[in-house]
């Protein structure tokens, strides 16, 4: 008689029918795993599976990525354009060549009736890169204004302007792959096994292969803090004390690496004049942790041979960010911890291609780094792509924060939005939603028909997503990999590029401008560009990205004319002394006044609201809240609140409660954990309506990136629970 296993029906794995497999690299993060989809014999995509090969995420995928083909044929995507008159009325199918004539002639309007930069245009970190160009060259050389930013203001502007600062340029100067020879590593405000879950485990196999210390900076115990050998629960908005500190006992004890400074900075008096001041014992009274554990983390830090620095929305999303990013890069630099195997300072990019649109779409400059405040730079992109180099503003215009408040002040008219949308990711939904109604024209580009923004469009245009289009995108290190087509988008709806294309038809009447059809003419021509820049990607093809699963900037064509092998040029930057991007050669050492300028808990708003992800959602779910597998998982919008707190207020776990700003309020379901302290709660902030109504996002004074992590609210236990459900409902659309 057989017992046990043998007799018990073994799992058996669904069968797709998958006849093949197209190669793809993942829309959601910035990790950017290296994809397969499987298709069925009718063609549709039925399966996703991880390539084994593939270097980023050696054949794993996270549980967004795994269900990642369900999106084709979701709820809610855009099938047809729509126009109508106002806001207020119903929409109205419209032939592609109306609508097109019609955001055509309105942006010319607004123009002419108002100024060139009455109309703004805000992209996004979700399109390929080539569509990032060619919307820039639209921009840029077309229509001419200079209130063009994308949605990564609300996500990496601190991290670029934080590299700006001290390096002379933006662009990551590590890889996953220094997880591998780092000796110690501190991660500020980074929950990697949510928010990056394959970069999580790329750390943790590095880890369990080689113990390194794991410090993690949070005021939350995240997931990654669980992990931590020592976390450090630091006091909302006091990252820069901490930092400073750090600096202090470094200086203080002889720690810092005198030779690389001196080879590598400026400005290391002003630093240590600065930091001085920053005794642990002083900074401790601020930051929340003690002066012995400072110590001990300074010491670690920089006695290890090579200390790298991770980080994301923790620090970047904050009234400070750009001064965070600027710290942590004093950190690195003054232990010489830059550009070599281990010792980085490693930003960890949002979405999954907003790297290219850092590096491509023209939004804060020209591509590929260049300044509109550089003459030669103008001078350069004029004489390529056939423009007047007097066209070009001189300095860089608004960012998408500042964009609706000069909707507000009447100075902006008319807006396009391209694959974002404010009304759900912007802080304080009812001061955007007053802007949006403000609005002459808007028309909104999306793949879904559905979202938040769409309502306030006078036209609609109906666009593909990830691989319903062909392209590349550029991910957290640096690492180029393409996206093939493998099915083509719903209904009448088109690739962003064909719609850039359209439209940069309507502007280019006396065909000034060449405006390429396809990606791969597109990347040839941004190649030309990138020769001898920083980010040199010239000796790449589509081809080429496709057979190696993806190859780090820089890739020259003499790097490939050599025969070097991808991606060794690319790894690292800054990996010689004297290779900053300012005019010396050298980094810039930078004094960080703190400045305390949050909104705070007090009598009448006593909790801190802490906001940020699930790993099963993105973003505004507009994509995850309508895949089964995804959703399940959490469709009901909820907080953690400390036990004790909970007790104080008689709020059992599951009640609803409503939270209150002095913005709004939003009714979500409580979830006691030790998670957060007592005067804090952490909301997830992908849900329909809710997060947003209630943050005041204080903006950064060099990124202009909202603070979305440090509001002031009180929370009210719901009497009636049962009308409380039916309000939460409304916050689980979708
Ligand atoms: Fe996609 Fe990011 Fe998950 Fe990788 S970690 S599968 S890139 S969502």
């Amino acid at each position: 008689m057989l017992f046990g296993r043998s007799k018990r029906n073994p799992i058996k794995i669904a069968d797709k029918a998958v006849v093949k497999w197209k190669t793809a690299t993942c829309g959601y993060c910035s990790t950017g795993c290296s994809i397969e989809v499987g298709l069925n014999d009718a063609g549709k995509p039925v399966s996703s599976r991880g390539v084994g090969g593939a270097d980023v995420n050696r054949g794993k995928l996270c549980l967004k990525g795994i269900f990642e083909h369900e999106l084709f044929d979701s709820a809610g995507r855009g099938t047809e354009p729509l126009m109508r008159g106002a806001i207020h009325e119903a929409f109205q199918p419209a032939p592609w060549d109306a609508a097109l004539d019609r955001v055509h002639d309105e942006i010319r309007r607004i123009q002419n009736q108002h100024g060139r930069d009455s109309f703004a245009i805000v992209s996004t970190g979700q399109m390929l890169t080539e569509e990032f160009y060619t919307l820039g060259k639209l921009t840029r050389g077309l229509i001419g204004t200079n209130n063009y930013d994308g949605n990564t203001t609300l996500c990496m502007a601190s991290a670029v302007s934080g590299y700006k600062r001290s390096f002379g340029s933006d662009g990551p100067p590590g890889c996953y792959e220094d997880f591998e020879h780092t000796d110690c590593l501190i991660a500020w405000g980074s929950n990697l096994p949510e928010q990056h879950p394959i970069i999580y485990w790329r750390m943790k196999d590095a880890q369990e292969k080689r113990p390194f210390p794991l410090v993690v900076i949070d005021p939350r115990v995240t997931m990654l803090a669980q992990n931590a050998d020592i976390h450090l629960a630091v006091t909302p908005g006091t990252d820069v004390v901490l930092m400073n500190a750090l600096c202090h006992v470094i200086f203080d004890e002889g720690l810092e690496d005198a030779r690389y400074i001196a080879a590598n900075t400026n400005d290391i008096e002003s630093l240590r004049e600065e930091v001085a001041k920053w005794d642990p014992v002083r900074a401790a009274r601020i930051c929340g942790i003690d002066e012995d554990t400072i110590r001990v983390v300074a010491r670690l830090f920089a006695k290890a041979g090579a200390a790298m620095q991770i980080w994301t929305m923790g620090i970047n999303q904050s009234t400070h960010g750009s001064d965070g990013v600027v710290g942590i890069n004093n950190l690195a630099l003054i232990t010489g911890n830059i550009g070599k195997p281990g010792g980085t300072s490693l930003s960890i990019t949002g979405q999954c291609n907003a790297m290219g649109t850092r590096e491509w779409s023209s939004c804060s400059g020209l591509p590929n780094y260049r300044l509109l405040e550089n003459a030669q730079d103008r001078e350069d992109i004029g004489k390529f792509w056939g423009v007047d180099p007097e066209f070009f503003p001189k300095k860089r215009g608004m960012f998408q924060t500042d964009i609706y408040r000069a909707i507000e002040t009447g100075e902006i008219k008319g807006l396009w939005l391209i694959a974002t949308n404010p009304m759900s990711s912007l802080p304080n939904t009812a001061r955007i939603r007053k802007s949006m109604e403000k609005l002459e024209f808007c028309a909104v580009q999306d793949c879904y028909r559905d979202t938040e923004s769409a309502q306030y469009a006078h036209a609609f245009l109906p666009a593909g997503t990830w691989a319903e289009k062909d392209g590349v995108m550029t991910n957290t290190e640096r690492r180029v990999n393409v996206v093939k087509q493998l099915t083509k988008p719903p209904g009448e709806a088109k690739p962003d590029l064909w719609i850039f294309n359209q439209i940069a038809r309507r502007f280019n009447k006396q065909n000034a401008l060449n405006f390429p059809d396809t990606a791969t003419e597109i990347f040839s021509e941004m190649g030309e560009l990138s020769k001898g820049r920083l980010a040199d990607i010239s000796g790449m093809s589509h081809a080429l990205l496709e057979r190696v699963h993806g190859v780090q900037w820089p890739y020259s064509a003499e790097q490939l004319a050599r025969g070097e092998t991808p991606p060794t040029g690319g790894k690292r930057i800054y990996t010689e002394d004297g290779t900053f991007r300012y005019p010396d050669g050298k980094a810039k050492l930078i004094a960080l006044a703190f400045v305390d300028n949050n909104e705070v808990p007090d009598e009448a708003f006593p909790f801190w609201l802490n906001t940020g992800r699930l790993i099963e959602h993105w973003h505004g779910r507009s994509k995850t809240g309508k895949l089964a597998d995804n959703n399940k998982y959490s469709p009901i919008p909820f907080i953690e609140i400390n036990p004790d707190a909970a007790h104080e207020l008689g709020i059992k776990a599951d009640d609803y409660v409503r939270l209150v700003s002095r913005r709004s309020d939003a009714i979500v379901m409580a979830k006691p954990t030790h998670r957060v302290p007592q005067n804090m709660i952490f909301l997830p902030f992908h849900f329909h309506d809710c997060a947003n109504r209630l943050t005041l996002g204080l903006l950064d004074p060099y990124s202009r990136q909202p603070a979305y992590k440090q509001s002031a609210i009180r929370i009210e236990l719901l009497v009636d629970q049962v009308e409380a459900a039916k309000a939460s409902m409304e916050m689980r659309k979708f």
